[in-house]
């Protein structure tokens, strides 16, 4: 199948556009056409082609766009971020190997550890990782994977990536990051030194709130060691979705600049208001590790969290929302809300919250791409229904 080769030195917001196009030969077409057959004719001298090998047409020419946009060699595509995140755990690891991974973790990567590792002898520990130091402090002999997440979920924390990878190399350790909350717009861990990078494409790079789909960037030998894993447990995506996908990160670089600045500008607003106690958001000179989100994110990210004065009943003020929609996900083109305690980390006990900063209080917020003043209006209106 024709793939167009994208020249290396292309920039981002190109290769948004055509990393990866497949051509129409046939018609012309200016866009990939779409190939849905999941059989394909024996072919001695190449792979055969098959859905859950993850090389019909267009799952190879998205995972070619995806790994472009991080800038490595290639990718997966997978039907969720869970499938990515499990396969890429479950494909490096064994009974008896131990990870390390930081405390405020996606609800759901969450759940995955704690319910599945036991039943393969897996071990795991939990550092709250506000330096390097913390995940050293975890490593033992049989530590064989450091899995991060920065931006994290809902806290905003920001892991220092470069000391990350560098702790790992000189332990013989991979590095793992759900890079989610950045998008590859915001952040290229990969050029941090992190080996292995994965996306939840239902958020960012989906990002109109209407596709399930995941993805791993990584180097070929890694991605060699995944896939012989990830074609057993079976996590490929519809080649429909697949160029649906394709279709949605054409306007990545778009929708994620305007999100940032949403975010940015929503952020300085919550901070100097009376009935807000704290702002949770990396492009804040008050954030702890602005400096270093400046040093390793191109872009703050369109993700922030607030805690709502104590004089605010918290499920009131989402609820009295008319605009902003108080739902469960995220990075959609449209504003939302929720209150991580009773919706995204409710599995979690109160001791677990407690321990990654989730108060009763905090909202998160994802920023779309409406107008700014509509969503400050919407904020205000709905606060002054308690006050
Ligand atoms: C949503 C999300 C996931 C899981 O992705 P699914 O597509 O729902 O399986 C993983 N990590 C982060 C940070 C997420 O936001």
């Amino acid at each position: 199948m024709d793939r167009k080769l994208i020249k290396k030195k292309t920039k981002f917001k190109t290769q948004c556009v055509h990393a990866g196009e497949l051509i129409d030969k046939v018609n012309g077409g200016s866009i990939s056409p779409l190939y849905m057959a999941t059989s394909y004719k024996f072919n001695d001298v190449k792979e055969n082609q098959y859905p859950r090998y993850f090389n019909t047409p267009n799952q190879k020419a998205l995972a070619d766009k995806i790994a472009a946009l991080e800038n490595a060699e290639t990718a997966i595509v997978f039907s969720s971020g869970m499938a990515a995140i499990s396969t890429s755990l479950l494909s490096n690891l064994k009974s008896g190997d131990h990870v390390i991974m930081q405390n405020d973790l996606y609800g759901g990567t969450r759940n995955f550890i704690k319910k599945e590792f036991p039943k393969f002898g897996i071990e795991f520990s939990f550092t709250c990782g506000n330096s390097s130091k913390d995940f050293e402090n975890e490593i033992r002999k049989n530590t064989k994977v450091i899995y991060i997440e920065s931006p994290s979920n809902p806290t905003l924390k920001i892991i220092d990536l470069e000391s990350i990878s560098d702790l790992a190399k000189s332990n013989n350790t991979i590095t793992i990051i759900d890079n989610t909350f950045a998008s590859p717009v915001n952040q290229n861990p990969i050029e941090f030194g992190i080996d292995i990078v994965i996306h939840s494409a239902t958020k960012y790079l989906g990002g109109h709130s209407d596709i399930s789909a995941g993805a791993i960037v990584s180097s070929e030998a890694m991605i060699r060691n995944i896939f012989a894993s990830a074609k057993n447990f079976g996590g490929n995506l519809s080649d429909y979705t697949v160029w649906l996908l394709e279709r949605s990160i054409k306007t990545l670089y778009l929708r994620v600049k305007e999100q940032n600045k949403n975010a940015l500008k929503i952020a300085n607003f919550l901070e100097n208001e009376i009935w807000i106690d704290k702002v949770y958001y990396p492009g804040l000179a008050s954030h702890p590790k602005h400096e270093l989100a400046k040093k390793q994110m191109k872009g703050f990210g369109g993700m922030l969290s607030f805690d709502l004065s104590p004089k605010i009943d918290c499920k009131k003020f989402l609820l009295g929302l008319e605009l902003i929609k108080p739902t469960m996900s995220l990075a959609g083109i449209e504003t939302t809300a929720l209150s991580p305690k009773l919706t995204s980390h409710s599995l979690l006990s109160n001791k677990e919250r407690f321990e990654q900063g989730i108060n009763d209080q905090m909202v998160r917020l994802s920023a779309g791409i409406e107008d700014y003043e509509d969503l400050k209006d919407d904020i205000i209106q709905s606060i002054k229904k308690q006050t």
